[in-house]
């Protein structure tokens, strides 16, 4: 792959004007004006290599995979598992059947509430999640506490949008069977003090999943490290295409796990009488996969290790420091989600205008924000606010743009004040 790194010396700069030219959508306009792409926490933006990637399997690889003995199928196989490896190593996951392909976030985790939860939970057991969570993290657990009779438990957080971490360990106690937990609040840009969780409920005996739909791309994930015992991210979020995810999950707790589907591809054999489930990780892939959206997610996580996850959260955070400092310098305006620690995404809301509005005008100048409840309603309930706006950066985002939106955002201030 390209070197996306001028050489000055010894010394490596980051290059975002070289990067930006890996993102043909980048350089589109829209109304007239150059397109400002924040809303990253939504979706990623996908590089020429994840899109020539997936052109050039339907052109010259497509087949089904795992069933032919054939030519195509076999190429296509190969490409697919070799996924799995780039996926396994970027996580550091010891094994590599610990690795699952799901259809995203919101899959991985209804695959653990519904088939570690329906099999371990039962009346008076206790789940607890955080009050920053996203829908996806929130519904599944409830679905599950409603048919084994567990309760759900909500770790508050204080004004800042932080967790309060000493109420989370008030929460822990013996009837806790399981905790889920977001690593980065979409809504909030909070970044969780995971390790400490994980910790503390291991020290119970009390296994921990982790919803990094918003930390993947932005820090660096070491599964072996944190020791949780599962862990759910979206491809489309890491510069990967939509409908296809991961589940990490410890490989003895998969091993126990029924089969969450059944199907093709996940048996060992299939009669009236008995069906044998087929090995790790096969057993929780049933059907005809999204092929195409693996190898992409492959290719896509090989150019975020190109630039290196340390280079990206370094320049990120420099973007989320200068977006707001910019943005707290306007009184009309305030930010949501104050947090020490935050990933790069702002939130807020500005006097005597609804965030749609803020949206809509923002969109006519070319900003691309995402404005409602961002599929956190207990989020906003929390804050008294019925919405926010939210503007989300990337390592291929640059000041100059967060200077355009700062700049559109004076105009609305002045428009509704
Ligand atoms: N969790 C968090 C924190 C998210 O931000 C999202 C997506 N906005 C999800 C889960 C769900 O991801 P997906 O829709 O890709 O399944």
């Amino acid at each position: 792959m390209e070197n996306l790194f001028i050489d000055i010396t010894e010394k490596k700069i980051f290059d975002v004007e070289k990067i930006r030219k890996d993102f043909p959508i980048l350089s589109r306009l829209v109304h007239g004006k150059k397109l400002v792409y924040f809303d990253n926490a939504a979706t990623t933006q996908k590089p020429k290599q994840v899109i020539e990637t997936i052109q050039n399997y339907y052109s010259n690889l497509n087949s089904n995979i795992h069933r032919g003995v054939h030519y195509l199928s076999e190429a296509a196989t190969k490409e697919y598992e070799c996924a799995r490896k780039i996926i396994q190593n970027f996580i550091n996951a010891k094994h590599l059947e610990e690795i699952i392909y799901t259809r995203g976030t919101t899959e991985s985790i209804n695959l653990v509430a519904s088939s570690y939860g329906y099999s371990n939970f039962k009346e008076g057991d206790e789940i607890l999640i955080s009050a920053m969570e996203h829908h996806s993290n929130i519904v599944p657990w409830q679905i599950i506490c409603q048919r084994t009779g567990a309760k759900l438990k909500v770790i508050p957080m204080n004004d800042n949008g932080e967790i309060i971490i000493e109420e989370f360990d008030k929460l822990l106690n013996e009837k806790t069977k399981f905790v889920s937990i977001v690593h980065v609040s979409n809504s909030l840009g909070t970044i969780n003090p995971i390790k400490y969780i994980i910790d503390k409920a291991h020290r119970l005996d009390i296994p921990v999943l982790v919803d990094a739909a918003q930390s993947i791309q932005h820090l660096k994930i070491d599964v072996q490290d944190l020791d949780c015992d599962f862990l759910a991210f979206s491809g489309h979020k890491i510069y990967g295409p939509t409908g296809i995810g991961i589940l990490y999950g410890k490989k003895k707790h998969l091993i126990e796990m029924p089969p969450y589907q059944g199907g093709g591809d996940m048996i060992m054999s299939v009669s009236f009488e008995k069906t044998i489930y087929n090995e790790l990780p096969y057993k929780f892939e049933a059907g005809t996969p999204n092929i195409a959206g693996v190898i992409g997610l492959g290719v896509a996580i090989r150019y975020v290790n190109n630039i290196g996850i340390e280079v990206i959260e370094k320049y990120e955070k420099e973007l989320l420091d200068y977006g707001s400092s910019l943005l707290s310098d306007m009184p009309e305006l305030k930010i949501i989600g104050n947090a020490a620690n935050k990933a790069s995404v702002i939130s807020f809301i500005i006097d005597n205008a609804h965030p749609h509005d803020v949206g809509t005008i923002l969109d006519r100048e070319g900003i691309a924000i995402r404005t409602g409840h961002h599929c956190t309603e207990p989020v906003m309930r929390r804050f008294n606010i019925p919405a926010t706006s939210r503007a989300s950066f990337s390592f291929y985002n640059t000041f100059e743009e967060i200077d355009v939106l700062a700049k559109s955002l004076k105009k609305v201030i002045n428009l509704f004040n």
